[in-house]
């Protein structure tokens, strides 16, 4: 086959982002100044590393950002008050919840304490269910950024067979539901699913989201099929992360396909503060 399509996040990122920019000096303009707080374990380097991702990039598009840092002195009732005050804060705009929080703290409860109009993140079950009954909310910043991806290289899901591998509430799930928003016909699989590559090869669109390192590979692909691959996996030996699908195979076989580093990751951030500018200009 020709050689795949590379579905660049990396560029459509600094695209949105470039939009959002725009947008937050303009609302700025009128008195309105953007604004994403984080709420973020004290000692989880991951997510970390992904909150110090998110305040670059919010700077960058004059979204103003903060961080409560959840150490292990911080009671859940502490953190519940944290997220209520959130919650009545006129000059907030968007909430990031970011999992893990701290054992001694109730996630659940906590997520579900946030309000939905500043559910960014599109996590609690409010959010969800919106999107599961067909309501405007926001939608979950992953899966979100991948419909946009798929959009910019105008991959038009209508009869097409997508399969979404993975079946987590903040991935896998709602890219399932989003997918058939389109009018895809959806197939989730997961760690008990049987005969997984034959139903990848009955595939028009594979979204791979399992943290599982090359596991997708390309003789199991239809070919020509559109690939996303929403994995982010650490690999000994290796310069950079790699995805859930094997690039070297796949890319032989697939129509397009996104590369790890440079895919879906960046476009997770874009459509988290695509929200929050989204959710300030509801002001
Ligand atoms: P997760 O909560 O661990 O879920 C993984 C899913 O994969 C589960 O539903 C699991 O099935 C399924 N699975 C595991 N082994 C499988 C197998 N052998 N065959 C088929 N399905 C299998 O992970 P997640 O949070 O959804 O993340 C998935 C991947 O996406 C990870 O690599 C993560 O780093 C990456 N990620 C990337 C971004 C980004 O911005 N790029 C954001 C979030 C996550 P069961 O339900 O049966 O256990």
């Amino acid at each position: 086959m020709a050689d795949p399509i590379l579905m660049d996040g990396r560029a459509l990122a600094r695209e949105v982002r470039a939009d959002l920019k725009e947008r937050s000096l303009g609302l700025r303009a009128k008195g309105v100044v953007p604004r994403i707080e984080a709420i973020v374990a004290a000692q989880d380097p991951a997510s970390l590393a992904y909150v110090n991702m998110k305040r670059k990039w919010a700077g960058w598009c004059k979204i103003e950002s903060g961080e409560f840092s959840v150490t292990p002195d911080v009671t859940h009732e502490e953190l519940l008050a944290r997220v209520h005050a959130l919650n009545a804060d006129p000059l907030v705009h968007g909430v990031l919840i970011q999992h893990p929080l701290p054992a001694h703290i109730n996630e659940p409860e906590i997520l579900e304490a946030l309000g939905p109009e500043k559910d960014v993140d599109g996590i609690t079950s409010a959010s969800l269910g919106r999107l599961t009954a067909g309501l405007p909310g926001f939608r979950c910043a992953t899966p979100l950024g991948i419909t946009k991806i798929l959009d910019k290289y105008s991959v038009d899901c209508t009869g097409k067979n997508a399969i979404v591998i993975g079946r987590s509430v903040i991935l896998g799930k709602p890219m399932a539901l989003m997918l058939l928003e389109r009018n895809a016909t959806v197939t989730i699989a997961h760690s008990r699913t049987v005969g997984l590559p034959e139903l990848v090869g009955q595939a028009d669109i594979v979204v791979a989201a399992v943290g599982r390192a090359e596991m997708v590979k390309g003789d199991w692909l239809k070919p020509g099929a559109v690939v996303i691959d929403a994995g982010y996996n650490k690999v000994e030996g290796k310069g950079h992360d790699v995805g859930d699908c094997e690039f070297a195979s796949c890319s032989q076989v697939a129509s397009m396909i996104t590369p790890v580093p440079g895919g879906v990751g960046p476009m997770t951030v874009a459509s988290l503060l695509a929200n929050t500018v989204e959710s300030a200009e509801r002001v």
